[in-house]
């Protein structure tokens, strides 16, 4: 009798370490297990890419003066803040008033955009977003604009989904809208990223100047891309 418990004990033990083994395996091997790996394997990862920096201010305030680079870089900050909390990766090409590899005036400003690819190419980035201000020899053209590699068809859905965003902008500002334009640029090009430049506005323009002075307004244009990121990602 007492032989029969202890024998009818382990078999319970076996039947319990058989069906953990068996959870266990249908868990491995199940679907949703897997989409939920893969899930935090996809986090997107986004590179935001302040154009220009320290000896390179790129273009400058007709009026008031304003330093491309230090525009370019308060809304990649914003943006970068967004799209955190957001829950998407974030990394930064720069994140203070530096150019990167800065040592000699002759070759900084390839060392400079080489420097910003191998950032895009270690991150692994699905999206490149490269902030820039524009500017023009006629002082009319104005407003924002998104910027892709020609056939690229991930870059053109995530420019058409940026563009929407700012067209808003653009419409109540300037009363016309954009499509998303060409452009043959090394940042859009370096990686297999989905990639963009934002234009975000005319510093040519003395509205657009205006526009871009104010705190609240280069808000609106990083949340308009930050917005337009998400939507990208949700097609
Ligand atoms: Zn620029």
């Amino acid at each position: 009798m007492r032989f029969f418990v202890l024998k009818k004990q382990n078999i319970s033990v076996v039947l319990a370490v058989v069906l953990a083994v068996l959870i266990a395996a249908f868990a491995i091997s199940s679907p949703m297990i897997v989409y939920a790996v893969r899930t935090v394997d996809k986090t997107p990862t986004i590179v935001i890419d302040a154009g220009h920096g320290g000896a390179d201010a790129g273009v400058v305030g007709k009026t008031t003066g304003l330093r491309e680079s230090d525009l370019n870089l308060e809304i990649a900050l914003m943006l970068g803040e967004m799209l955190k909390g957001a829950g998407y990766n974030v990394v930064y090409t720069r994140t203070t008033d530096t150019m990167l590899n800065d040592v000699s005036a002759n070759t900084r400003k390839r060392r400079d955009m080489f420097s910003r690819a191998k950032i895009i190419n270690n991150a692994g980035a699905d999206v490149v977003v490269s902030i820039h201000m524009n500017y023009y020899p006629s002082s009319s053209r104005r407003g924002a604009q998104t910027f892709f590699e020609r056939k690229d068809e991930k870059s053109f859905a995530l420019a058409t989904a940026v563009q929407d965003e700012l067209n808003e902008l653009n419409l109540a500002n300037t009363q016309r809208t954009y499509s998303p334009l060409t452009a043959d640029k090394y940042i859009l090009s370096c990686s297999s990223a989905a990639s963009i430049i934002v234009e975000c506005g005319f510093l040519s323009n003395p509205y657009d100047e205006q526009l871009l002075a104010s705190a609240e307004y280069r808000a609106r244009i990083a949340e308009a891309i930050a917005q337009g990121i998400r939507e990208y990602f949700s097609i």
